[in-house]
């Protein structure tokens, strides 16, 4: 029994139709399940309304332009994303109210059929939520090479969020097998550069002077939506805004490290290679704060 609702997008349907989950709806040969050739959006909805959409709609479009995707109409996938998240199961209660993930998937298909659009919700993971209140613990490991010495090369799709995750599935796993929940990357030259599914964001207070650095967005890792609105909220609120450059020393010595993603938000990271770091939940609900305008 899956706890996935589906709607997708086809010609007959193009504002979506609701489709049985358990039933083969992909194509064996669909090339965005056999290449990952394709891009996603995942969402965080809350009392089934999506959270800054028009943020995940301007990075999708970016995607779908970096590997010549076509996107569907705007009102239509919106009328398909509403659809699915109205249609989904009951969702874990939080402060939020109740809580929904959601995708937007636009796979390259088969060579045949061409390129499809569907959208995918189910109820929010406890574990996300969970992460959120007790934090996780943080490994630093090597990109293997900086991700910006990409975007000088369109085919590499610098910047776009591809259905190609395996690397950053199997950094998950990697750390899991020894003994932390997270990854955040560094180059060779030990630069932070983000989590495996999530933007690193720091605060550092002297003073009177708050400032929340992150690593530059501009530079080849994919440019966090959850980090932007915490930006925005930032600096209406009086602090100095920083995009790196970031090293672990940096991290060490700050108020507060946080890794921030649209399901999760803000898991606060409570150990850099088991060192404890600096917690603020003050802070932690501060920036929480900015992420709800
Ligand atoms: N960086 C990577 C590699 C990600 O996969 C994600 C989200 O999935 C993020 C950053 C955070 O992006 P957002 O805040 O838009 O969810």
């Amino acid at each position: 029994m899956t706890h996935t609702t589906v709607v997708m997008l086809t010609q007959q349907n193009p504002a979506g139709e609701l489709v049985d989950a358990s039933t083969p709806l992909i194509n064996i040969e669909d090339q965005g399940l056999t290449r990952g050739d394709g891009v996603f959006e995942t969402m965080l909805a809350a009392n089934r309304k999506v959270r800054k959409f028009e943020a995940h709609l301007s990075r999708l479009t970016g995607s779908a332009r970096i590997l010549d995707l076509p996107l569907p109409q705007e009102e239509k996938l919106r009328s398909a994303v509403q659809l699915a998240v109205d249609s989904a199961l009951a969702g874990p209660q939080t402060v939020l109210g109740e809580e929904h993930t959601v995708k937007i998937i636009i796979s390259r298909g088969t060579p045949e059929e061409g390129a499809h659009t569907w959208v995918t919700v189910a109820p929010s993971s406890p574990t996300i939520v969970r992460q959120r209140q007790e934090g996780v613990r943080a490994m630093l490991l090597p990109r293997g090479h900086d991700p910006a010495d990409d975007s000088a090369y369109p085919w590499l799709l610098a910047g776009a969020k591809t259905l190609s995750y395996a690397v950053n599935m199997s950094v998950l796993r990697y750390v899991g097998k020894h003994g932390a929940d997270d990854a955040i990357w560094v180059t060779d030259d030990r630069r932070i550069l983000e989590g495996a599914t999530s933007s690193v964001i720091v605060a550092k207070r002297s003073g009177d002077q708050r400032v929340l650095y992150t690593p530059e967005p501009a530079h080849g890792i994919l440019p966090g939506t959850t980090q932007g609105a915490i930006f925005k909220g930032a600096r209406q609120a009086g602090w100095e805004l920083g995009y790196g450059p970031l090293y672990p020393q940096d991290l060490l010595e700050a108020d507060a490290v946080w890794l921030a993603s649209s399901v999760r938000l803000l898991a606060p990271v409570t150990h850099l290679n088991g060192t404890p770091l600096a917690l603020d939940s003050a802070l932690t609900d501060e920036l929480m704060g900015y992420l709800a305008g």
